[in-house]
């Protein structure tokens, strides 16, 4: 816990902070603040997300696995430092 909560630093909203109102399910580099190494939706009291962001995100994220720019799960024996290395 401590150790992510270093990773992730202060809780301030990432977004909020640059001013991002919309968040395009196509544009990887601002989704990708929101996932783990797995993909997995990164939790508010991790990211310090506030919750307006965090629903735009979360709406974000499932548009791109529907459109298969991220994958829905990624296989355990396969986690990288850097899943996005993977999406060119
Ligand atoms: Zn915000």
């Amino acid at each position: 816990m401590s150790k992510i909560r270093k990773k992730y630093g202060k809780k301030f909203c990432k977004y909020c902070a640059n001013k991002v109102e919309t968040v395009d399910y196509k544009d990887l580099s601002s989704i990708k603040f929101a996932l783990s190494e797995r993909f997995k939706i990164m939790p508010r009291r991790l990211t310090g997300t506030c919750k307006r962001h965090q629903e735009i995100l979360e709406k974000a994220i499932k548009r791109s696995r529907q459109a298969a720019f991220i994958p829905y799960v990624v296989d355990r024996n396969n986690v990288v430092s850097s899943p996005f290395d993977l999406i060119k």
